[in-house]
């Protein structure tokens, strides 16, 4: 076998031509979608007046197990895919340990991270159907920085809906948007009904995305040939994240190599249902074993600590009612909580996984995944995004297992994105001003107890 590189491409022809929708192979499939006036499973139709057509399609499909990118999608792609997976080979010498580490790198465009894989295609069909334009959310400033980008590309009109402490910490990101030509308004604002009703009970608000989600979907309904898109969270956006997994697959399969333990963040669940989905789709048709870990916030964690059961995925609740890990609508982090990987809920499929017990879920305090970020900066040379470094301190953990155990295991973790955006919270580190935040278990039970209990 040759020898392994450092980043390891694949060829532009190797880019997959369809995404992979792992719930075709589930034999329990996540719970349906609810339309939470009737408590009945949403139709296309019904999901149709908030999400493009095709999308919606896509959303509720559970049967089909590839869907064909489109060309003009793949076009897009080949601008800044495959993305590389590389070989840590100088974390692996600065560990000193047997392990072989490789990372999936989604940073390698403008909006520094996964979320340009999903935007592009929910721009594309929203084009499709002839609409105007979109409206989303953004916390961090990630997704709508990418769906701004996409939007300018397919000449659609972008409002964006910017959790407000985002808004004024990170101007930049704002910026990048509105240089895509994207109208960037503070959440919460006075523009929607369910805005001006958080203002009113909740003066001087930071806001939250849970609320910035509820004024996107006002906003969208409310305008004439617009719809509401959303970067993460949904099944439409995971497979759309396949992508991610499927060129990690074809380049270990192309080196020979067999992934033991695969390691992804997880906020809403995107990129890591992204990354696992073929691999878990193996492991459900009984093909291979591996050890899928999420990583998630020890000040937001919804997997660890949350219930799975049936709940808004807003905190206006406007948006379908989703049965995943939830720490309740209301529950938002702490406000020394710095990264993202800050939404109360997760993906109703990756939920399901972790249910099913075909993965595990862990959790991780921020001044930890800081170090962990350092460390990696330091060797590796990529600045990483908060977010991605949750699954790099994991994949050092896991490393240095191995080194207890001289096992030569291979790790493979999705470094989603670059943190450039965030160094108000690399400043705190480096201050030693960054602290910790456990929500104790009366917190959570009190946000948990507010999850209305549905009759179904
Ligand atoms: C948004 C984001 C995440 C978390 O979102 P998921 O939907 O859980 O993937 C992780 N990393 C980066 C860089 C992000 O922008």
């Amino acid at each position: 076998m040759s020898e392994i590189p450092y980043k390891i491409y694949l060829e532009e022809s190797e880019l997959p031509d369809k995404w992979y929708n792992v719930r075709a192979d589930m034999k329990k499939k996540p719970a349906p979608i609810l339309n939470p006036g009737t408590l009945k499973p949403v139709t296309v139709e019904e999901l149709s007046g908030i999400f493009c057509e095709e999308l919606a399609k896509q959303e509720l499909d559970e049967t089909t197990p590839y869907f064909e990118i489109p060309e003009e999608i793949k076009n897009f792609y080949k601008m800044y895919r495959p993305s590389p997976l590389v070989r840590a080979y100088c974390l692996e010498k600065k560990l000193d340990t047997p392990a072989h580490i490789y990372y999936k790198f989604e940073g390698n465009n403008t909006s520094g991270s996964h979320k340009l894989n999903s935007a592009i295609a929910q721009a594309y069909y929203a084009k499709q159907q002839g609409l105007k334009g979109v409206t989303t959310e953004t916390g961090a400033g990630q997704w709508g920085t990418a769906l701004s980008m996409a939007c300018s590309y397919f000449d659609l009109d972008c409002q964006v809906y910017m959790v407000k402490v985002s808004y004024e910490q990170k101007p930049f990101r704002r910026e990048v948007m509105r240089t895509y030509g994207a109208k960037v308004t503070p959440s919460p604002s006075m523009n929607t009904e369910v805005g001006r009703k958080i203002n009113a009970e909740f003066p001087g608000t930071n806001g939250s995305l849970g609320c910035a989600i509820s004024e996107a979907v006002e906003a969208a309904v409310a305008q004439d040939g617009y719809r509401y898109v959303l970067g993460s969270v949904l099944t439409q956006v995971l497979l759309h994240q396949s992508v991610i997994g499927l060129e990690t697959k074809a380049a270990l399969d192309k080196y020979g190599i067999k992934a033991d333990t695969i390691i992804g963040c997880a906020g809403g669940g995107s990129n890591l249902g992204g990354l696992i989905s073929p691999f878990a789709g193996e492991m459900l048709r009984g093909e291979n074993q591996y050890d899928i870990i999420a990583v998630e916030p020890a000040s937001c964690p919804s997997l660890t600590r949350g219930v799975y059961t049936y709940d808004f995925c807003d905190t206006g609740k406007v948006c379908p009612l989703a049965k995943m890990y939830t720490l309740g609508s209301g529950f938002m982090p702490s406000p020394n909580h710095a990264g993202g990987l800050r939404y109360h809920g997760m993906s109703s499929v990756v939920s399901e996984l972790y249910d099913q017990g075909l993965i595990r879920a862990t959790s991780v305090e921020q001044t930890e995944v800081f170090e962990a970020a350092e460390t990696f900066a330091r060797v590796e040379g990529i600045l990483p995004a908060p977010e991605s470094s949750h699954a790099i301190k994991v994949a050092i953990d896991e490393a240095m297992k191995c080194k207890e155990t001289g096992e030569e295991k291979n790790i493979v973790f999705g470094l989603t994105g670059t943190g450039y955006f965030d160094m108000f919270a690399y400043e705190k580190f480096n201050n030693g001003e960054m602290s910790d935040y456990i929500p104790t278990d009366e917190e959570l039970a009190k946000s948990i107890s507010q999850i209305p209990k549905f009759d179904i």
